[in-house]
């Protein structure tokens, strides 16, 4: 039996790093196949490997932000994967440097896989035999070449996703580490906590008067997490300040 913990099961561990798989994954996964039109349910066999696919696509980004923590002398040692993707647990050390490089490692292993995945598709696409108007002779051909036709759109999707400046995705927290470099570290999560409660708001009516529940959903998280950094950055803020005025508090 696998060991469970707060709702999560525990899948292995690498180089001191425990992945947790949360129950959510597996609901979403379920929905996905039983809902009509998705890629899911319309071929079961390419369904699952893209799925797991996508699986692993998310896993070893998420390895690339705790790997990259601990090489700056952080604190990294959990991954959970739940449906909105997954989360390294990373604590680096606090410097504008050390956060950026650990931020920026998760979007740099898609930014690697962009090669590989599309080497891949080349390679299916050479190897696997079609007739000369290029339809695969087999349906295990057809099957194979769409796999990874999926991972290819699936990892470029992600790295677009992630790079958006919004926090608190990747793309936001790189901004606000390079914001640190120059006007500290209070005042540049305050700034793209503020951008990202806003892109949040206006992207939950879009989702909203469109229908689009998954985008909604993403929104409301988005929004909880950047509302969440904004206060964070307040009270920061005002220990700052409190630093200022007390000379026997100095760092
Ligand atoms: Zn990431």
């Amino acid at each position: 039996m696998l060991e469970m913990r707060n709702g999560s099961w525990r899948l292995f561990q690498f180089r001191g790093i425990t992945v947790w798989l949360h129950w959510s994954w597996l609901v979403v996964a379920g929905i996905f196949f039983v809902l009509p039109g998705t890629i899911f349910s319309e071929n079961i066999f390419v369904g699952i490997f893209t799925y797991l696919g996508l699986f692993g696509i998310v896993l070893i980004h998420e390895f690339g932000h705790a790997l990259a923590c601990r090489s700056v002398g952080g604190k990294a040692d959990t991954i959970m994967l739940w449906p909105l993707g997954g989360i390294a647990f990373v604590q680096p050390p606090q410097r504008p440097g050390a956060v950026l490089w650990s931020i920026a490692a998760g979007p740099l292993v898609n930014v690697v896989l962009l090669p590989i995945l599309f080497g891949l598709y080349l390679l299916a696409a050479f190897l696997i035999p079609t007739t000369p108007e290029g339809i695969p002779t087999t349906i295990l051909g057809s099957n194979l070449i769409e796999i990874v036709y999926w991972l290819n759109s699936i990892n470029l999707v992600l790295l677009i996703f992630n790079m958006l400046p919004i926090y608190p995705l990747d793309g936001g927290q790189i901004l606000q580490a390079i914001l640190w470099f120059f006007i500290g570290r209070s005042r540049s999560l305050q700034i793209t906590s503020a951008i990202g409660l806003v892109c949040a708001i206006v992207g939950g009516i879009l989702a909203l008067m469109s229908g689009r529940t998954w985008l909604f959903i993403i929104a409301i998280f988005v929004g909880w997490q950047a509302y969440n950094g904004y206060r964070v950055s307040q009270i920061m803020a005002q220990q700052e300040n409190q630093y200022r005025f007390d000379p026997w508090n100095r760092r």
